[in-house]
């Protein structure tokens, strides 16, 4: 679904146009952020219909989208990483996060959250956020370093160490910090729902970075309003 890792493009409008359509969307209507894994947070409208739907038209330096217009589709890309959709039906404000450990890290979900209220009007209390699949805690090993850090924040209970064949190794589970910063931020617990399903544990279902390597796929999560 994604113009970055080498596929034809023409492919990836096919795909893109065939999973759109059980929706009733299509692919032109696509808006999406070129991720590095940053805190980009960047509102959008009708005007920016077009930034991301064709290859090398993504809007720079962006890892999340957020909007009220309902003729747009916020898209985002992952193998592994969480996709974060957040809704406050009652404004009509809708986002999308692409969320890896790095976002995580940085704190996107929070960043994006105060955007979300800032410039849409957006309300933690009404908004309704899910978890797209993503690396299960059992599958996601990290190094010394990257567990350094999230302990640094606090964090070590998202931390186990990884003691079977290897010191300094650990597992992360990115689900629950993802979890933690949704109801810092001051979404309700039971208003956060997760799929729960591991991208690299389900190989006839997802890509997955960590098991197929750097030239896999990439999954498309979308969120829209409904005009
Ligand atoms: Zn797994």
């Amino acid at each position: 679904m994604a113009y970055h890792t080498g596929d034809r493009p023409a492919s990836v409008w096919e795909n893109r146009k065939r999973f759109l359509s059980i929706w009733g969307l299509i692919p032109e209507q696509i808006i999406a952020g070129k991720q590095i894994h940053g805190i980009g947070v960047h509102p959008v409208d009708s005007l920016d219909l077009g930034r991301g739907s064709r290859q090398g038209t993504a809007i720079p330096d962006c890892d999340a989208l957020i909007s009220k217009s309902s003729d747009v589709v916020l898209a985002a890309f992952s193998a592994d990483c969480l996709l974060v959709y957040l809704a406050d039906v009652y404004r009509g404000a809708i986002a999308i996060i692409h969320a890896g450990w790095k976002g995580l890290l940085k704190e996107i979900i929070g960043e994006v959250i105060e955007a979300f209220t800032r410039e849409l009007g957006g309300k933690p209390k009404s908004t309704l956020a899910a978890i797209s699949p993503g690396i299960c805690f059992d599958c996601f090993e990290i190094g010394e370093d990257v567990a350094a850090a999230f302990r640094n924040k606090g964090w070590s209970k998202f931390l186990s160490p990884q003691n079977n064949y290897s010191h300094h190794r650990y597992l992360l589970n990115l689900e629950e910090v993802c979890r933690l910063q949704l109801e810092n931020a001051g979404l309700f617990q039971s208003n956060i729902q997760v799929s729960g399903y591991c991208t690299r544990c389900y190989p006839d279902y997802f890509y997955s970075h960590r098991r197929d390597g750097e030239k896999t796929g990439r999954m498309m999560g979308f969120i829209s309003l409904k005009g």
